[in-house]
């Protein structure tokens, strides 16, 4: 008898899962959008060339040794990932704590442990988000509950809803909102309604949470994409930022990311810093060391930080492509329904307004492997497989 006997098997993880299933299926149309990464025009992963550039220069650079880093990552590769989020008299200010951590993942980890050492009760994130989100604040022993988000009707923002979610918040309760690209629904605020959004977290005495995922991937623009965070910092709010660079340099193995709290001063700062450090010394001592080493190589490199700054276009230009064919290809067809969503929304995902059943169908009857929520990753279409799965969502819609 084991002494594991007594351990129930887990399911799956909903998206990797997926990616096993897809693994195993051998049929040739098989197409898969569950999985938010980068897929070439001939569905290939990608690994950027201005990150295989500076890979190489990382690998030649014989200063580089295999030491730990800093439990908080090189004070020097701060500066260049600030500057993507803040203006420099805010980085100048010293008002902001940033640590190196394990990706978006990994950041929102070590910020959820932090939410619940401050003594914070409640996160509330939008309905829906991204799955692992409620699990990792639970994980804290924090306290979950949803805000209302997504429109079914309009395929759109419930801004309405949301509003109305914030005024139940209570003084000192975390409001998790995604900074750019909302996952899964690829639906954001416009800048009034941001507006609106900052005022009322303000009023509300909220602590603000922002996941940032997918800067430059909506636009290709670093700095519209990073609006939210600007504008929260000219707030004078406090407030957490998860940095991301799985999808905007495709490091995604490499899980590079930072946590940022933007404080009211230096010193607080500096407090809020020497606890960072305490919990990721505890939970993995320090963070890895190349991912960090070639994102900073990018961007202190100013050929590099030029190409990096080119292929973001590429990326989110190609999507852009993509979300107008399948909408075209969609409607060519007389498929039921309203699908501008398709175009409207933005970044790697569109929230298809597919039921759970016609999910299924999608799966199992047409190899097209998605998200049960209806949620399709754009970066697996392409034009050789783009007109197959409009064909089979009139099917499944019908
Ligand atoms: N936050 C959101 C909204 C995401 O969609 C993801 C990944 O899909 C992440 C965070 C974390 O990604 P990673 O840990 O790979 O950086």
């Amino acid at each position: 008898m084991s002494i594991f006997a007594s351990v129930p098997k887990a399911p799956a993880d909903p998206i990797l899962g997926l990616v096993g299933r897809f693994k195993a299926d051998t049929s040739e149309k098989k197409v898969n959008l569950s999985v938010g990464a980068y897929r070439t025009a001939e569905g290939k992963p990608w690994i950027l060339p201005s990150v295989a550039e500076a890979e190489k220069l990382v690998v030649l650079d014989t200063t580089q040794d295999k030491e730990y880093q800093p439990i908080d990552g090189k004070p020097e590769n701060k500066l260049p990932v600030q500057q993507l989020l803040f203006d420099q008299s805010v980085i100048d200010s010293g008002c902001i704590a940033t640590a190196q951590a394990l990706s978006g993942t990994g950041s929102l980890q070590v910020i959820a442990q932090f939410l619940k050492f401050m003594g914070v009760k409640k996160v509330w994130g939008p309905n829906p988000t991204w799955g692992n989100h409620p699990k990792i604040f639970a994980r804290a022993l924090l306290e979950y509950e949803t805000y209302p988000y997504w429109h079914q009707e309009s395929r759109g923002l419930d801004f309405a809803g949301m509003m109305a979610g914030i005024q139940k918040m209570q003084e000192g309760e975390c409001i998790l909102l995604h900074a750019v690209a909302h996952n899964p629904t690829g639906v954001d605020p416009t800048v009034a309604q941001w507006d609106e959004i900052v005022a009322a977290c303000r009023e509300r005495k909220l602590i603000p949470l922002l996941d940032n995922a997918y800067q430059g991937y909506a636009s290709g623009d670093l700095a519209k994409d990073g609006y939210a965070q600007r504008l929260f910092t000219s707030s004078g709010l406090e407030f957490f930022i998860a940095q991301s660079f799985a999808k905007n340099f495709g490091l995604y193995g490499e899980r590079i990311g930072y946590v940022h709290a933007k404080c009211a001063t230096k010193e607080a700062a500096e407090v809020v810093l020497s606890q960072l450090k305490i919990i990721i010394r505890q939970a993995y001592s320090s963070p890895p060391k190349h991912g960090a080493a070639i994102v900073n190589k990018v961007l202190t490199t100013p050929e590099l930080k030029d190409m990096w700054l080119k292929e973001l276009t590429l990326m989110s230009n190609r999507i852009s492509d993509m979300r107008v064919a399948l909408r075209q290809a969609i409607e060519a067809k007389g498929t039921p329904g309203t699908w501008n969503h398709v175009t409207d929304q933005i970044g790697m995902f569109t929230f298809t307004g597919l039921s759970k059943e016609q999910v299924v169908r999608m799966v199992e009857e047409f190899h097209i492997y998605m998200t049960a929520d209806g949620r399709i990753s754009m970066a697996g279409l392409n034009p050789s497989n783009v007109q197959y799965v409009a064909e089979c969502i009139d099917k499944a819609a019908r």
